[in-house]
């Protein structure tokens, strides 16, 4: 059956009025975490309406809404994200954050606003589809792993009988001109992981190093090997980031402190690039110290892997928005981005993809325009409706087998 997909579209933009709203409700009032009671009252409150059956999180305020077609068929999933950021709002917008020192400053709120749209254009087609659409509305995106809980407590077997075949998830970004849609084959986002070091020496007078141990310059060693081990050991076609984002040590002119530490993060492509750069980090740190008669205690954590879009899903998205939108706002994104994403998770257990959706607000140039988690960032809520489309259309696409 073809996909009815410039209606979808339409449909979108007729109901583009409930969505700003759902959405400008939720942007007052962002929760960060793995614990969002109000944002779910809200969401729950959406879904009430809908012709879906609906479970929450044990562990997390998560919830999963099953949305059945005429028919049976397979099971695709699209996931929206709902936390906001520990970040202040200064964007001075009428429906800005209510909640000091809590923002929806990665736009979570436009995602699951589109989601729920994605959800009432669906409920209107359910004569026309053959499956199943599991809606995933997770906490916790923003480092709390929320994604990881929900597929523990089963979101891919939401439809028994009918595990989910596959998922889709979006995400805006004021970087990308507004209404298009970005997505590449294979590594979309890198692993984040990470890691600290402190380098433990011998307090003492600074008149006399010779009679301390001073973790300073050790540290700044470290620093500056570890900018030599990326460049010389890391192959630029399967790339590491290694960021020392904080260093530490002292506390006055006059003292040589006992110990220095460092700590910072590894951004990395690919399993064994991952697991390469971990080693070497401490590797360096170890052995920079042990030249200087010192020792370093080396602490690391793993973050999110690799979000792995699969081709042929990424190609039916970049089909699918094409078909939506016009074949000149549906571009192909040139390199991953560092940044990480706990939708890998998903990735890693069933084919799919996560698209990027440009929403650079009118007035403002992608290349300039407060950037995600910025205090300042506004999003273009002309995107909403195209989202909400996008995310019904591929909903309708995998089902009719495309
Ligand atoms: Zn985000």
């Amino acid at each position: 059956m073809p996909t009815p997909v410039p209606d979808l579209l339409a449909a979108a933009r007729a109901d583009a009025d409930r969505t700003v709203d759902l959405r400008r409700r939720l942007h007052r009032h962002p929760e960060v975490g793995l614990h969002l009671p109000r944002t779910l009252e809200t969401v729950l409150g959406e879904l009430a309406e809908l012709p879906v059956e609906v479970t929450t999180g044990r562990s997390t305020t998560s919830a999963v809404a099953v949305l059945r077609g005429a028919r049976p068929g397979p099971s695709y999933l699209l996931r929206a994200d709902m936390d906001g950021l520990p970040v202040h709002e200064d964007t001075g917008l009428p429906f800005a954050s209510e909640v000091p020192g809590a923002m929806h400053a990665c736009g979570h709120d436009l995602h699951t606003a589109m989601l729920i749209g994605a959800a009432r254009l669906l409920a209107e087609r359910r004569d026309e589809l053959a499956g199943q659409v599991v809606l995933m509305l997770q906490p916790g995106e923003e480092g709390f792993h929320g994604a990881r809980y929900m597929l523990e407590e089963g979101v891919l077997d939401a439809v028994p009988g009918a595990p989910v075949a596959g998922a889709f998830a979006l995400h805006v970004f004021t970087s990308l001109p507004s209404g298009t849609v970005s997505v590449r084959p294979g590594p979309m986002m890198a692993a984040a992981d990470h890691w600290s070091v402190t380098v433990r020496g011998r307090g003492g007078h600074a008149s006399m190093p010779h009679c301390a141990a001073d973790p300073v310059p050790v540290a700044a060693e470290i620093v500056l090997a570890l900018q030599a081990m990326v460049t010389r050991r890391v192959d630029v076609f399967d790339p590491a980031v290694v960021t020392v984002a904080q260093l530490t040590a002292g506390s006055t002119d006059n003292v040589i402190p006992d110990s220095a530490f460092l700590q910072g993060t590894i951004r990395s492509l690919s399993p064994q690039r991952r697991a390469d750069t971990v080693a070497s980090v401490r590797r360096v740190a170890t052995h920079v110290a042990a030249a200087h008669d010192l020792e370093v205690e080396f602490d690391h954590q793993e973050g999110y892997p690799v979000t792995v879009n699969d081709p042929g899903a990424a190609d039916r998205v970049r089909t699918a928005a094409a078909a939506l939108l016009g074949a000149d706002r549906s571009v192909p994104t040139p390199d991953p981005l560092m940044g990480a994403e706990d939708f890998s998770y998903v990735l890693q257990r069933v084919p799919g993809a996560m698209a990027f959706l440009g929403a650079c607000p009118p007035g403002d140039e992608p290349g300039t325009a407060a950037g995600n988690h910025s205090n300042l960032v506004v999003f273009d809520e002309e995107v909403l409706p195209v989202g909400a489309a996008l995310y019904a259309a591929m909903a309708c696409d995998a089902l009719a087998g495309g």
